[in-house]
């Protein structure tokens, strides 16, 4: 269920949420605990974090103007009589906490564009091209 994200869990989520009456909606409040595994985005290693965050998921009753509530811990609370199912707004909180840009380290040279390499094992044999002047665009324009 995580693979579309490239958020992967290492550990099962460990939850500890209690959920009480507030007004018309529930608010489940409590701690969710894991590790997650993503690649690096310059080397594609796998970097393993610790995810231990402390949640605060109010459901409410959709609203006629839900579009107008610009707070994205809100869900909708499902009709009476059904089980409320957190899946949805865990998975939702888990992902939050996953940084969008993963390094391995802060400095991780990446991999050669050239050879695919990975730089972090040594430099490679390529070399660097020079880099392609911002300008260069403008080379290429045709004028009729
Ligand atoms: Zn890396
Ligand atoms: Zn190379």
């Amino acid at each position: 269920m995580w693979n579309d994200t490239g958020v992967e869990l290492v550990e099962p989520l460990d939850v500890d949420l209690s959920a009480r009456s507030v007004g018309d909606g529930v608010l489940v409040r409590g701690t969710l605990r894991t590790r997650v595994r993503q690649a690096c985005r310059r080397c594609l290693a796998p970097v393993e974090q610790e995810v231990d965050e402390h949640v605060d998921l109010l459901f409410a009753p959709p609203e006629e103007d839900a579009e107008d509530v610009d707070d994205g811990e809100v869900y909708p609370l499902p009709a009476r009589g059904d089980d409320l199912d957190l899946t949805g707004a865990v998975r939702e909180q888990v992902l939050l906490q996953a940084p969008e840009f993963t390094l391995c380290r802060e400095d991780c040279p990446g991999l050669c564009p050239t050879c695919g390499k990975d730089l972090n094992e040594g430099a490679c044999e390529c070399v660097p091209e020079a880099a392609e002047s911002p300008w260069n665009a403008l080379k290429n324009v045709k004028f009729d």
